[in-house]
């Protein structure tokens, strides 16, 4: 099967090629066909299968066959992101694949950045929004955007913009659609929530579903190294030195222990940088293109910093601590092994972790193998230069901690290098993802969390 057999552009075929995609993946060649057709779809497809492509080449194709109304540039097409970084990042597939279709005009809409030059864009007509809920609504209240003229929504992540509260927002943006439109929903995975939003917003979908469902990317090997929870860091470190690895993303579950961690890589040599929602968008862009450059070597990551992250053959995912949504950890590795390369995602779990490694496992219905690190068995003892490190990283607790937990930080009970409490929500450090306040949280609240 190839690309021109899809039906596609011939313009479309240019930028395929200038990208140097020679076939479908099998998420495209089922999608594009259907898209084209006009059938309403449901997706069952992770992020690094292509899906990107698969709703981004028939809508450009789409737009083109039928020229916009010339002084009207309504925009045309909606495709609703969970994250900024998502939206930069579909905004520049858009492009990237629109390259030779020069007519096309794409907004990108996110919170977090100023709303004016947002305007000026929406003002000039666009045929394409991408956008996240919350800051598309700010515009939709200050009647900056107008959305009458949507024929096709797209729904990327849509178990992620449901995980992260999204769900009346998202709801609200539909009410203001046309209600003849096709409806396209992409889910890494589903649970009853999305059934029930896929069966209100879809008309006669096909479905189409490239993994099994839940189940982690093929390509990827996996691989658990039980350690102690204060020696964590200092695995990463050794192996990180030990495979000579240069481009390592590290989950955590905490922004604070996401900056404490790339701190200690710091000191140990090892070029690290952390994003999460307490940076700015521009340190978290600028961060993410030294990754991509290799300045860095290390980026630690919070889940909701991470989603979205689009790196061709990202080699190395590691958890330093295992999430405790399930989910989560399908999400995380997909990071790695995208579009066919191979990956390995590497999980540190120490002893108060096995309940979430229990319910990883089921949710994959396999084992993930695990073997000992030499040196970091559990109860092996540090050594003098790796206790050194450890007691030079201060914890910075988020609440005042009267003596900093100068020497040993990481064994307060319970907590983890971020300071999770036990027993709490999971992210709750990160003001992410909990199930209380979210009722009362405004669209701008709810940015402000990530
Ligand atoms: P996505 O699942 O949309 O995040 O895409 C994952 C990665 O696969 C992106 O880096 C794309 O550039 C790449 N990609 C998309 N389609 C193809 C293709 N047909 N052949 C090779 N790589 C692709």
């Amino acid at each position: 099967m190839s690309f021109a057999e899809l039906g596609l552009a011939p313009e479309l075929l240019r930028a395929i090629a200038d990208e140097g995609y020679t076939q479908p993946t099998p998420i495209q060649a089922q999608a594009i066909p259907m898209v084209i057709a006009g059938r309403d779809l449901l997706a069952a497809a992770q992020t690094g299968t292509g899906k990107t492509a698969a709703f981004t080449l028939p809508i450009l194709q789409k737009l083109n066959s039928v020229p916009s109304v010339a002084g009207a540039r309504l925009a045309r097409v909606l495709v609703l992101v969970p994250t900024r970084e998502l939206a930069a990042q579909v905004g520049e597939s858009v492009r990237t694949y629109g390259r030779h279709l020069p007519a096309m005009k794409t907004a990108i809409i996110f919170g977090g950045v100023g709303i004016n030059p947002q305007i000026d864009i929406l003002r000039r007509g666009v045929d394409i929004v991408v956008a996240t809920p919350g800051r598309l609504l700010d515009h939709v209240q200050q009647k900056t955007v107008n959305l009458s003229g949507v024929q096709m929504l797209v729904l990327d992540e849509a178990d992620r913009m449901l995980d992260m509260g999204f769900i009346r927002d998202i709801r609200r943006v539909l009410a203001v659609l046309p209600k003849q439109r096709q409806n396209l929903l992409f889910s890494a995975t589903f649970n009853g929530e999305i059934r029930s939003l896929a069966e209100s917003l879809l008309h006669n979908p096909a479905s189409v579903e490239v993994a099994p469902r839940n189940s982690a990317v093929e390509t990827i090997a996996q691989r658990v190294h039980p350690v102690d929870k204060a020696r964590k860091t200092a695995l990463i470190a050794h192996l990180v030195k030990q495979g000579d690895w240069k481009q390592v993303l590290i989950f955590t579950r905490t922004k604070h222990g996401a900056n404490r961690l790339a701190e200690q890589l710091a000191r140990e040599g090892i070029a690290s940088d952390a994003i999460h929602g307490n940076k700015s968008q521009n340190a978290r862009t600028r961060a993410l293109a030294d990754f991509k450059a290799g300045k860095v070597r290390v980026l630690v990551a919070t889940d909701i910093a991470a989603r979205g992250i689009d790196i061709d053959m990202l080699p190395h995912v590691i958890n330093h601590e295992l999430p405790n949504v399930p989910e989560d950890y399908v999400h995380r590795i997909g990071r790695t092994g995208r579009a066919g390369s191979s990956g390995e995602a590497i999980s540190l779990v120490s002893s108060d972790e096995r309940q979430q490694l229990k319910d990883i496992q089921k949710l994959l219905r396999r084992e993930i193998p695990s073997s000992f690190v030499e040196g970091f068995a559990p109860g092996s003892q540090p050594s003098a230069a790796e206790l050194a490190v450890r007691a030079a990283t201060p914890a910075a607790p988020q609440h005042a901690r009267p003596h900093g937990g100068q020497h040993r930080p990481q064994q307060r009970p319970g907590g983890s290098p971020g300071g999770r409490r036990p027993g709490n929500a999971t992210r709750s450090a990160d003001g992410q993802r909990q199930g209380q306040g979210r009722p009362q949280r405004s669209a701008g609240d709810a940015r402000k969390a990530r």
